[in-house]
């Protein structure tokens, strides 16, 4: 049985679905204005592995991840430039090009990291009716409200229960709350629904009751999420510096509308820095999901992220990710050399591991110590719970070639085109091993 920890409640708890079998979860996407980063990839590999393993435990998953691609208010601060608009001037291209190239690239990040695809990846602007409806919805119950200058709030007052997810009291949160916050609103914790659109030109506006505008980020996922998932549904994840504001507000609206729970289970994944340091442009140490890759594989990463924790922060390291590349190696390497094996304690003590708040660490421990207590089915179904590409060679009639063409030049002492032909078969995925017994080709 699953036990996995709730920020609702902050407390493990025994994963129950709502309907038999079934799961309904929901990871917030990225906005799409740059390249994902190791951070991102963080978060998406988390949830990943959550899918696949209630996959594994029997449940059939439908997965939905948006894609905010309505920049104006990623932060929240309600002030300051467009991200997408930003990028579009920078870039000289227009917004939905923006868009467009990077949630491209977002989804080539995510099939390159063998990341199980969304059951759908829904566009913020192409929900915006949806949106429309959702805030009429709220003003209509007097959760929201229309100011003079046509911009729509969401009274956070009016909600006795707001600041249950992040454990905050409303009076913190309106401590915290920017001094440069909008002054239309009625109280400065007050969050947007939609704002009527400013002097500046932009594609990304719409119609709608209240005038032209553009909806607030939080209102999008609440809209989707209901209509991809329903009132309520299992589970809702993402990042866990999105706890406040942006679900807080998302859970506040929701529940406004429908006086439903929204979300049974909320699960975050931990922060990601570099080098004990946090991520940012300033410091310049921002490490894309590409650059990564060229370096590591995606199975040698995962295997580094899931070292810790994903609840925990994650450093990332030469250190980290060496312990990723050697696992990789360790295990296809057992999994090369393994016999029939019909223990299957390992097997279940790793399982065990899992079933209790997805805890990789001691999970990868019974890997890494007891790696020949696995028979090859085992490592199959371990490979496809970690989401681990493991390739063979011997299907492969184009590298078989190679390997062919590696042999015959080595044994003609030809070692020039021996090597060219082992970098190419690296290329393609492989570690190439040369032993006393002959060579073993693993995937990376
Ligand atoms: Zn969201």
């Amino acid at each position: 049985m699953l036990q996995i920890y709730n920020t609702l409640t902050s407390s493990k708890e025994e994963f129950q679905s709502i309907q038999p079998k079934k799961v309904g979860m929901y990871v917030c996407g990225p906005t799409v204005y740059d390249y994902d980063h190791i951070g991102h990839a963080r978060t998406y590999l988390s949830f990943d592995l959550l899918n696949r393993f209630l996959r594994y435990s029997g449940y059939d998953v439908t997965y939905i991840q948006n894609i905010t691609d309505v920049g104006h208010l990623v932060n929240d601060a309600e002030v300051g430039a467009d991200k997408l608009q930003q990028k579009a001037h920078e870039l000289g291209k227009s917004v939905s090009d923006i868009a467009h190239m990077y949630t491209d690239s977002h989804l080539e990040d995510l099939r390159s990291l063998n990341i199980l695809s969304a059951a759908n990846f829904p566009k913020a602007s192409e929900h915006i009716q949806e949106i429309v409806e959702f805030i009429q919805g709220l003003i209509e119950n007097n959760y929201a409200y229309v100011t003079n200058q046509n911009n729509i709030y969401f009274s956070v007052t009016k909600k006795a229960d707001y600041g249950k997810l992040s454990h905050r009291t409303l009076a913190e949160v309106i401590t915290g709350t920017r001094v440069d916050s909008a002054k239309d609103k009625r109280n400065p914790a007050d969050f947007a629904l939609w704002k009527a659109s400013p002097v500046m030109s932009h594609e990304f506006v719409w119609d709608s009751p209240w005038g032209r505008g553009y909806p607030g980020w939080h209102i999008e996922c609440s809209a989707m999420i209901r209509k991809y998932l329903g009132d309520t549904f299992d589970i809702h994840g993402s990042a866990v510096e999105h706890v406040f504001p942006h679900h807080e507000n998302e859970i506040a609206q929701s529940e406004a509308l429908t006086n439903k729970p929204m979300a049974n289970y909320w699960v975050h994944a931990g922060m990601l820095t570099i080098n004990g340091q946090k991520m940012s442009k300033s410091v310049h140490n921002t490490v894309l999901v590409k650059d990564a890759l060229k370096e590591y594989s995606a199975n040698e990463l995962k295997l580094a992220l899931y070292g810790t924790h994903y609840r925990k922060p994650f450093d990332y390291t030469k250190e980290s990710l060496a312990q990723g590349v050697a696992l990789r190696h360790k295990l296809f390497m057992a999994y090369a050399n393994t016999q029939e094996n019909a223990n299957t304690d390992a097997f279940n003590r790793f399982i065990e591991a899992l079933n209790d708040d997805l805890d990789t660490p001691k999970a990868l421990q019974i890997l890494s110590t007891e790696t020949n207590d696995f028979n090859k089915e085992q490592f199959e179904q371990i490979f496809e719970i970690l989401g681990l590409k493991h390739m063979s060679i011997s299907n492969n009639p184009a590298l078989q070639e190679l390997v062919a063409q590696r042999e015959q030049a080595r044994s003609g002492a030809d070692y020039l085109t021996a090597d060219n032909r082992k970098k190419e078969i690296e290329q393609a995925g492989f570690e190439v091993l040369d032993t006393p017994e002959g060579t073993v080709y693993l995937s990376r």
